[in-house]
């Protein structure tokens, strides 16, 4: 398979002066050897996206946008199970997952909806005329919507090409220009997106600009240029904090997706056998999942009933090579993952929890940076591995004593991503979704993922929603126009 190694500056496929291994998390071999952007690289990006989003038509020619959309999605079409490949050999994630949404999911939607919403948009409205001020005439007035300007697109290794994909569609439909980094561990799906960019769309140069990079820093000079206008960021909390203190010093817009640590809330009247043992689906990718609900409340009344099926659940995950369609979950990304997973483990057993099942590194794995499927109970919702994301294939089981405590524990966390309810009674389940403080929730099992449906955080979870109209607003500048009606 080959793989697209070079960056996209100003519309110009670049090797870069230096080089950075990628490597495959379930093998240890090295996938490619990609362009290794460097601060100087990203100055140079940052300048094409300011020059191109000010001298060229993008912004203001609708229709250039919504084709030049089209004939990306269509390129990538083209070499979808390339790409497919390419994702299980970067990212380490089970085939399985492609098929939803690592790639087919996103690939579906998520640049063809807001190619459509090109048109659909309300880009204006109007306003009833008036003589606020009392000047003697009446004005027309109008709200416009605009684009922001440059967007700096900073997305994580987990679910690139979701993510990438997510914030690509509505940025370019919006009328933004950008300058994309992918996490160092995954940038070559984000340089085969630059070369088709580059050579089978009418996307201006400079427009959409790619620069891969070993070193998280690089980022930074997204958050900081007085020539980027906002910052679209994915990822961890952490980080996410920094690039905000960062942006600050420039007034930069900034849209933050970060970390969670939702529940899964099943109520006493739930069907334990069917819901339970599906608490093990947080093992898909191998829990690299910022909506995976990984505190599990169950009632105290059917606790240890609740136990035995978990543990059936994640006994039952099959995990191992990602290239196995029968394999749910694959590797952790790295070695320091990986490492970062068992000292949260570690962490739980110190801190009282009982680990019910798995807990260490699989035997027979050799090579790649697996975790075994681990279910602690006994969780009290102070502990570290209910309070932290673990980011691994690792579920906390929490007692409850009633509807109002489930709801107490459930908010009582710094994340609000998403979440879980189960019950028998719909009505029930649903008055408990409007008290819980998140921004995503599935009832019964439920999905409410899509390009059309806005995704995002409360609390420490993040700012803004991705997809959805919100997720095309949030790529705009609002601008109210008035003159004197008669003219
Ligand atoms: P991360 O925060 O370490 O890195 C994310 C991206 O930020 C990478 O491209 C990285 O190179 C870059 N970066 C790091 N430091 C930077 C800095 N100072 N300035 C600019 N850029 C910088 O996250 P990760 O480990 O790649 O991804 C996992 C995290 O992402 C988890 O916390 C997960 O919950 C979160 N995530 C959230 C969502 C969501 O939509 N809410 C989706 C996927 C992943």
């Amino acid at each position: 398979m080959s793989h697209e190694t070079r960056m996209l500056i100003d519309g110009e496929l670049l090797s870069g002066t230096q080089e950075f291994e990628v490597l495959n998390p379930a093998t240890e071999e090295v996938v490619a050897m990609c362009a290794d952007g460097t601060a100087a690289d990203m100055d140079r990006a940052v300048a094409a996206a300011r020059r191109a989003q000010d001298s060229t038509d993008w912004a203001t020619d609708p229709g250039l946008r919504k084709r030049s959309i089209l004939q990306l999605q269509k390129a990538l079409e083209a070499e979808q199970e390339e790409l497919r490949a390419e994702l299980i050999a970067e990212v380490g994630c089970p085939v399985l997952t492609t098929y939803g949404p690592q790639l087919d999911a996103p690939l579906r939607e998520a640049l063809t909806w807001p190619a459509e919403m090109v048109d659909r948009f309300p880009w204006s409205r109007k306003l009833p005329d008036n003589d606020p001020f009392g000047v003697g005439y009446q004005s027309h007035r109008e709200v416009w919507k605009e684009p922001v300007g440059v967007v700096g697109v900073i997305v994580p290794w987990n679910f690139p090409i979701e993510v990438t994909l997510s914030k690509l569609g509505p940025v370019l439909a919006m009328g933004n220009s950008c300058v994309l980094k992918p996490a160092p561990d995954t940038p070559l799906n984000a340089n085969r997106i630059g070369r088709l960019i580059a050579e089978q769309t009418e996307i201006p140069h400079g427009i959409v600009n790619i620069v891969p990079s070993s070193d998280h820093l690089v980022g930074e000079v997204l958050t900081t240029s007085p020539l980027v206008d906002m910052v679209a960021f994915t990822g961890s909390t952490a980080t996410g904090r920094r690039i905000m203190e960062a942006a600050s010093s420039t007034l930069k817009r900034v849209f933050l997706e970060l970390g969670g640590k939702s529940v899964n809330l099943i109520l006493d009247d739930a069907d334990f056998a069917a819901t339970v043992p599906t608490a093990a689906g947080i093992c898909m990718h191998a829990g690299q999942g910022c909506a995976m609900p990984t505190r599990m409340l169950v009632p105290f009344s059917r606790y240890e009933e609740a136990v035995e099926l978990v543990k059936m659940g994640f006994e039952g995950v099959a995990y191992g090579d990602p290239t196995d369609p029968a394999n749910l979950q694959g590797p952790q990304i790295s070695a320091k993952q990986r490492d970062r997973v068992l000292g949260y483990i570690d962490k739980g057993i110190a801190e009282g929890a009982t680990l019910v099942t798995g807990g260490g590194i699989p035997s027979g794995f050799d090579k790649g940076f697996f975790v075994e499927p681990t279910v602690f109970a006994d969780v009290d919702n102070s502990m570290t591995i209910a309070r932290e994301e673990i980011f691994g294939p690792v579920i906390s089981v929490i007692g409850y004593e009633d509807d109002d405590h489930a709801v107490q524990i459930a908010n009582d966390s710094e994340y609000g991503l998403s979440g879980a309810i189960s019950s028998t009674d719909l009505e029930r389940a649903m008055g408990i979704a409007r008290r819980i403080r998140t921004g995503t929730l599935s009832i019964n099992g439920g999905m409410w993922y899509g390009a059309d449906a806005p995704f995002g955080g409360y609390k420490d979870s993040g700012i803004g929603r991705q997809c959805g109209i919100e997720g095309l607003e949030i790529f705009t500048e609002t601008k109210t126009v008035g003159w004197p009606t008669g003219t």
